[in-house]
């Protein structure tokens, strides 16, 4: 196929290989530059809400999802110092009739195993591991990216580079200077329990949510219920210097023990009960004015990384696949196809980043404040507080 229709991809994460379908569904050729040598899976869980779950459904994956994800009864929001509920919301059933698309929980490297079976059935889409992107160079008609593998550069003629190289982008860098992410001076501690461990509370299939001051924590099942992934936040300066870009720091349980001492006994138990934790200096960017030039664009946490706290970093991704699919396969100018793209884009994820750096301040107020956002929270039924993201969940994208 001629270089007018390939497409590459820098980076195979869940934001690189859901634009890679899309795309080669569309009628594109693919090639995907992943640096990682291989996909190595880490153990952590992913929440995907219906405007993402709708997403892979419509790209054919729902068969595959029903065996690896399963929904959540509900969210159910406790006061991290006492246990006491503060709100409880459905999410099992209601999700999907209110929007369309249920809202899933699955382990990560699941749903990355989920991508790359279907991306490896297109005979349309290449992914070459070990190979990074460097630079590129925009033409009148396309671009040549550079590319590194073991130290050999080499260069590729293709229509458009989408740099879906994550937080710390490459692609984005030579566009827009190598400016570092913003840290948000929380730690996410992250672990793994077999569920027959824990107290019924933490092994229930539902998302739970913890609220403390400068810290909270969130666990929910996953693989049929065997094993509970707990993520804990914390606030902490010491991250603001670390620059660690890997899911799999090792932590120091102690450590986080400390942090939630104050905590009621149940959460002190749950730590006590984490055979092992890793931790993630966590950190986002504001949002970019202009996400591309010419035929290079930047999609998922290259094009706008955000905090954790909506769940919807992994969900921002998937939409801005289905929508560059949409934009860049009708035949239009590849930079006019890609502006658009972007511009469908731009206002809904910056709002999802802001949104979430919203969110950071409320999970982590202390008293007044927590006093007065528990009795918001209690007062609120639950279908309210799912209903207060209308806007988010509703999307078709
Ligand atoms: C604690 C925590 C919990 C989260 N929970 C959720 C959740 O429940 N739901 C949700 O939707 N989101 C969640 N997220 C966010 C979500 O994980 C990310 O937004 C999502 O993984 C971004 O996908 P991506 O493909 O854009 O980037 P990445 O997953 O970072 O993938 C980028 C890929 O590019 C590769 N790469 C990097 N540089 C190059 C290069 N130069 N050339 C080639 N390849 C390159 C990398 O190796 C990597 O494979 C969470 C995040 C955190 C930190």
């Amino acid at each position: 196929m001629s270089e007018r229709r390939t497409i590459a991809i820098a980076g195979g994460g869940i934001g690189g290989l859901i634009a890679a379908l899309a795309l080669a569904r569309g009628g594109m050729r693919v090639l995907v530059y992943e640096r990682a040598a291989r996909f190595a899976p880490f153990g952590a869980g992913i929440q995907l809400s219906p405007n993402a779950s709708r997403v892979l459904y419509a790209f054919g994956l729902g068969k595959a999802l029903a065996t690896a994800a399963s929904e959540p009864e509900g969210l159910i929001v406790r006061r991290g110092r006492d246990a006491q509920e503060l709100a409880r919301a459905p999410l099992k059933g209601f999700m999907g009739q209110r929007y369309g698309a249920p809202y899933l929980i699955l382990h990560r490297a699941d749903l990355h195993t989920i991508l790359r079976v279907a991306t490896e059935k297109e005979i349309d889409i290449d992914i070459e591991m070990g190979t990074a992107v460097a630079d590129f160079a925009l033409h009148k008609n396309g671009v040549t990216v550079l590319t590194e593998r073991d130290h050999q550069l080499e260069e590729h003629r293709v229509a458009a580079l989408i740099g879906a190289d994550g937080l710390r982008s490459t692609v984005r860098a030579r566009m827009f200077g190598n400016d570092q992410p913003r840290p948000a001076e929380r730690t996410a501690w992250r672990a793994l329990v077999p569920a027959d461990q824990l107290p019924p509370e933490f092994a229930a299939n539902n998302v739970g949510l913890w609220l403390g001051h400068d810290a909270h924590l969130v666990h929910y099942p996953l693989r049929g219920g065997s094993v509970i992934n707990v993520v804990a936040v914390v606030a902490d300066a010491w991250q603001a210097t670390w620059t660690g870009d890997g899911w799999n720091s090792p932590g120091d349980k102690d450590e986080l023990a400390g942090r939630f001492s104050a905590w009621a006994p149940q959460v002190r138990d749950l730590i006590d009960s984490l055979p092992s934790v890793t931790r993630w200096a966590l950190a986002d960017r504001k949002p970019l004015r202009r996400w591309g030039e010419g035929a290079v664009t930047l999609l998922g946490d290259a094009a706008h990384p955000m905090l954790p706290f909506l769940a919807q970093g992994g969900g921002m991704a998937i939409e801005d696949a289905m929508t560059l699919g949409r934009c860049l396969v009708r035949g239009e100018d590849v930079a006019v196809a890609l502006r658009k793209y972007e511009r469908l884009r731009r206002y809904r994820t910056a709002r999802v980043q802001r949104e979430a750096r919203r969110m950071d301040r409320i999970y982590h107020y202390s008293n007044p404040m927590a006093a007065l956002r528990d009795m918001v929270m209690g007062a609120r039924s639950g279908q309210k507080m799912i209903e207060r993201y209308n806007w988010l969940y509703r999307h078709k994208s």
